[in-house]
C-alpha cells in the first residue's frame, strides 16, 4: 500500500468532491488543477518521476512512497523524509526482532 492510499489521497481508491462539485485528489489540494486521469494519477506520478531521473529513481522507499512528496512540487528535496522513513524502518525491524524472540503464547516466564 502506498503512502497515497494510507493518506487517503489515492484517487483510484477515494475521491473528494468540493462544494462546487469538482473532483480533487485530496482535501489539501483544493484549488489546484485536477489531474487529467484520476485512475492513473499515482502510477503516472511515479512513472514520470522515475523517467525524469530525479531523486525518486533508485530511492529505497519508492514502493511505499510512490512520489508522494514530489507532488505538487516536483523539486522538493526528500532528505528529511528519507531520514524519517529510515527511522520507521529500523523501528519495524526492532519490533519484528522483539516479537521473534518472544516465546510462544502461554509458554513464557510468569
Ligand atoms: S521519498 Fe522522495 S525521493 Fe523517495 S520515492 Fe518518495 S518522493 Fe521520491
Amino acid at each position: 500500500m502506498s503512502l497515497w492510499a494510507v493518506q487517503e489521497e489515492d484517487p483510484r481508491r477515494i475521491r473528494y468532491v468540493t462544494d462546487q462539485n469538482e473532483e480533487i485528489v485530496g482535501k489539501r489540494f483544493i484549488g489546484m488543477a485536477p489531474p487529467s486521469d484520476f485512475n492513473e494519477f499515482v502510477s503516472g506520478q511515479i512513472a514520470g518521476l522515475i523517467t525524469e531521473g530525479g531523486e525518486c529513481r533508485g530511492c529505497e522507499f519508492v514502493d511505499s512512497c510512490s512520489g508522494y512528496f514530489k507532488w505538487p512540487a516536483r523539486n522538493y528535496r526528500c532528505d528529511t523524509v528519507k531520514a524519517l522513513f529510515r527511522t520507521l524502518a529500523e523501528a519495524a525491524r526492532e519490533l519484528r526482532s522483539d516479537l521473534a524472540a518472544c516465546p510462544p503464547n502461554g509458554t513464557g516466564v510468569a
